[in-house]
């Protein structure tokens, strides 16, 4: 159900025709006209078998997926900066916050520097040196996700911050 490409970045994900998801049942033999007729309706070959296009399966990293065999959500792509989750007073907003983050490995505490030279994990370790402090956008880096760690988007990367600030 991905559409394959190499990159770390958002795309939208569908379902395999072949699962419920899809309405457009049944699936018509294949070469007919009625075949033909049913691939008009937003279907889409892929390596695998058919994507339906009326069955978004969410927003999607296409390289972590491809690594890892399963769905990754964008959400939780590897190759993003990820925070602990913390709960917020109000409605995100279009501003900066200051937050810890790291890469997921080092949230999980499955880096390097949570083990000893012999491969033992380290007891009462919390943290390692690749967590850092950065300024995020509170509302572009989904503090509210049910995720354990967000992602979280850069306050140079919010997208809205022009709006946000004119500059007069
Ligand atoms: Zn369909
Ligand atoms: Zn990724
Ligand atoms: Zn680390
Ligand atoms: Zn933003």
């Amino acid at each position: 159900m991905t559409i394959p490409t190499e990159d770390h970045k958002p795309e939208p994900f569908y379902w395999d025709a072949d699962t419920d998801h899809c309405p457009h049942k049944p699936i018509p033999e294949r070469g007919t006209d009625a075949w033909d007729q049913w691939m008009t309706l937003g279907h889409q070959p892929y390596d695998d078998g058919v994507l339906c296009l009326d069955a978004p399966a969410g927003t999607g990293c296409p390289a972590c997926t491809a690594e890892l065999g399963d769905m990754i959500a964008w959400s939780a792509c590897r190759n993003r900066d990820h925070a602990r989750a913390r709960q917020l007073p109000g409605e995100p907003q279009h501003q900066p916050v200051a937050a810890d983050v790291a890469s997921l490995e080092c949230l999980e505490r499955e880096c390097d520097e949570y083990f000893t030279d012999e491969g033992d994990e380290i007891p009462g370790k919390d943290t390692c040196s690749h967590v850092r402090r950065m300024e995020i956008c509170e509302a572009c880096s989904e503090p509210g996700a049910a995720e354990d760690f967000p992602a979280v988007v850069a306050w140079t990367d919010c997208a809205k911050r022009t709006a946000a600030r004119p500059v007069s």
